[in-house]
């Protein structure tokens, strides 16, 4: 891994503009609001591939007039990373499958983004969270240490 010191709004920034174009195609309103987030090492082109994983998966799940909210802060030592959308939300038994490599209800999915993400945060020493309400739908939360052990 290239770890290097870097600004977290800066990438997710990066990360957002990749999905805006199909989001606009979608007519899926995509939102981004910048906390105040300290300069944190990591590894700019893996945590932008972290975060691409579950927003494409959040447009994927979104029908035409779904919403997408991107949010970073700083809090309790951690950079905050959370992505919501308003779609149709993960089955609870579903819940604890989804971070499996494999695990796909897509049916031409892979079933990797998800396990790939989780590694790459754990490789920051991070925490990758979801909490889901069927029907009302998810959302992500990454958390990545300011300062790693
Ligand atoms: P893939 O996208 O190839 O299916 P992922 O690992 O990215 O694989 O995601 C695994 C599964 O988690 C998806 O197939 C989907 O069922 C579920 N999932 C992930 N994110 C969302 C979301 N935002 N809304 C609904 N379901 C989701
Ligand atoms: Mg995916």
């Amino acid at each position: 891994a290239e770890f290097r010191e870097c600004d977290l709004n800066r990438l997710v920034c990066d990360t957002v503009l990749l999905m805006r174009r199909q989001c606009e195609r979608q007519k899926v309103q995509l939102n981004l609001t910048e906390g105040d987030v300290p300069p944190l090492r990591l590894d700019p082109e893996k945590i932008k591939q972290a975060v691409l994983n579950i927003i494409k998966n959040a447009q994927e799940a979104l029908p035409e007039g779904g919403r997408i909210d991107v949010v970073t802060s700083a809090k309790d030592g951690y950079a905050v990373i959370s992505i919501c959308d308003d779609g149709p939300g993960i089955a609870s038994k579903d819940l604890p499958l989804i971070f499996e490599p494999f695990f796909t209800r897509k049916g031409a999915g892979t079933g990797l983004g998800l396990s790939i993400t989780q590694r790459i945060v754990e490789e920051h020493q991070g925490k990758v969270r979801v909490e889901s309400a069927p029907g009302k739908g998810t959302r992500f939360t990454v958390e990545l240490p300011l300062c790693p052990p």
